[in-house]
């Protein structure tokens, strides 16, 4: 049965049985429960419900909600990750099945603005880009500064030594992603619940979940992709291993019919100078040039974490633009965002099996920069519910998750 997209609203938008039920996923007990509806855990129900399974997706939210990771405007797509091989195969991968769900919609879920990264100095990770991306046969360009100068003479390219381009990478469009795959997953059969699930607690393995309003979810296997919130779930296994930081982003309004700062103009960017990392996007969909700082920022819970912007990040913004992009130099702000990245130790990915429940997965630590490997991410997962035998990568374990920060990934 196809459901029109009011019915699937509607479903996305359900409300928790009455107290002290038992529930089965709509017509048949679901095989599997997914738990959190960012960008990780709808991909991994996704992938699952490809394999034929029947999977309940749950949040207690709704899927990229405004407080969730993946609940921004934009996040930046690129395959550069140094030598780490291994994520630009995955970004790779992911791009195509973004594009695959981009492809019949209205309204574009990725812009192939391209992705241009500014280097004040010649690097392993701009060699190990650069290298991996032709192995892969990934398009790049290594970009001079005579070059750069003509073909983009909006920026500054005061001690920026080259630049490396990536044509076929972009934007995704966060939040509407991950709306739009919930929508068709749902469509295609899977089932979606609003509820909050409580810690849970089994034996041997988990049999049931809880939910807040009384409920009680049953399945055979189970992920939890919570997020910022994994070690709520899970003080003993995660706790100290996942360090939630507070990110600010700031969205300028380019002068009036100035063409300089939108696509095609302009592509996404990052700028590596120093020990900082600057990154941003043109003026997507009319909402700005949005422009934030990648280091990380204070430890903060994402329940009580506020949502205002600090002056001080601001006018450490405003200065960098007027550095590197003097035109906006005056530029109002047009929006800001406070939202929080859910690092590991060193930036790699969470996605192993719970240490004592083998038929639970734990998905997360997206590191600032895990968005665009959500399908990658997703099928990861999805191999290793499948074959219950198979080894979880290395670089996923969560016995690679240290307690202290030292950073390698980005
Ligand atoms: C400002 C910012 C910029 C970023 N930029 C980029 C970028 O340019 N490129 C890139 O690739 N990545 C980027 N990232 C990283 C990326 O967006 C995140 O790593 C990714 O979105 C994390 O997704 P997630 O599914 O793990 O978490 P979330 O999106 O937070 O989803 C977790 C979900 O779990 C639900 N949940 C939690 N607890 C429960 C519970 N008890 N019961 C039910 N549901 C629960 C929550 O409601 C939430 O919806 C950025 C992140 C931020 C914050």
């Amino acid at each position: 049965m196809k459901l029109t997209k009011r019915e699937v609203l509607e479903a996305m938008a359900t409300v928790p049985l009455a107290a002290s039920c038992v529930s089965t996923a709509g017509p048949g007990s679901a095989d599997t429960i997914v738990v959190g509806a960012g960008v990780f855990g709808a991909w991994t129900a996704e992938m699952l419900r490809r394999t034929g399974r029947k999977v309940e997706l749950v949040d207690a939210w709704g899927p990229a909600h405004a407080r969730a990771s993946s609940g921004g405007e934009s996040r930046l797509t690129r395959a550069g990750y140094g030598t780490s091989r291994r994520y630009s195969e995955m970004a790779a991968e992911s791009l195509e099945e973004w594009k695959r769900l981009s492809r019949d919609q209205d309204l574009a879920l990725f812009h192939d603005a391209g992705v241009l990264v500014f280097f004040d100095q010649e690097n392993e990770y701009a060699t190990g880009s650069y290298e991996t991306m032709r192995a892969l046969n990934l398009r790049t360009e290594r970009i001079e500064p005579g070059a750069l100068r003509a073909r983009w003479p909006q920026i500054d390219w005061s001690g920026v030594k080259f630049a490396l381009l990536e044509p076929d990478f972009g934007a995704l469009m966060a939040r509407r992603s991950v709306a739009t795959l919930v929508e068709q997953f749902i469509r295609n059969g899977g089932t979606y619940r609003k509820a909050a699930i409580l810690p849970p607690k089994g034996g041997k393995k988990l049999e049931a979940l809880e939910t807040a309003a009384g409920e009680t979810l049953q399945a055979g296997e189970f992920v939890f992709a919570c997020g910022p919130w994994l070690a709520k779930l899970f003080p003993d296994v995660i706790g100290a291993r996942l360090f939630v930081t507070r990110q600010e982003i700031f969205f300028f309004r380019p002068p009036a019919g100035d063409l300089r700062f939108g696509m095609p103009a302009m592509p996404g960017w990052i700028d590596f100078f120093a020990d900082q990392v600057m990154y941003g996007f043109p003026d997507l969909e009319n909402r700005g040039f949005k422009v934030a700082n990648d280091v990380h920022g204070p430890i903060v819970d994402p329940d009580t974490s506020d949502r205002l912007v600090d002056p001080a990040s601001l006018a450490q913004v405003r200065a960098y633009m007027g550095r590197r992009f003097p035109g906006l130099m005056d530029a109002p702000l047009s929006e800001t965002r406070v939202c929080q990245y859910e690092n590991s130790s060193s930036g790699d990915l969470l996605i192993d099996r719970h240490p004592q429940w083998s038929n639970t997965l734990l998905v997360g630590m997206g590191s600032g920069h895990g968005f665009k490997l959500g399908p990658g991410v997703g099928k990861a997962a999805a191999r290793l519910l499948e074959s219950p035998s198979a080894a979880p990568e290395p670089i996923f374990t969560l016995a690679t998750k240290a307690e202290t920060q030292d950073r390698a990934v980005h």
